[in-house]
């Protein structure tokens, strides 16, 4: 089970409680959210848009620091080029 939260407003979809709301029972994995789907709280964002949250583990979290620092060089590239 992950997490995934909307870079806009904070708001986290955890797919252990689901979003009954929105019509995703708790258990409705992020994989089974239609790709349609924005963020309930602000609508701004989208699902393609959303951070997964890693799990609480040293060795995760220093993967994830590290995609994204390669990831922001790349945006940044991408800038450049424009
Ligand atoms: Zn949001």
């Amino acid at each position: 089970m992950a997490k995934y939260q909307c870079p806009e407003c904070g708001y986290t979809y955890d797919e252990v409680v689901g979003h009954p709301h929105e019509g995703f029972p708790a258990g409705t994995l992020w994989s089974q959210v239609p790709e349609s789907w924005a963020c309930p709280d602000c609508s701004v964002r989208d699902k393609v848009d959303f951070v997964r949250l890693e799990e609480s583990s040293d060795a995760l979290q220093e993967l994830s620091v590290a995609s994204k620092s390669a990831a922001a060089q790349t945006s940044q590239r991408g800038e450049f080029r424009q």
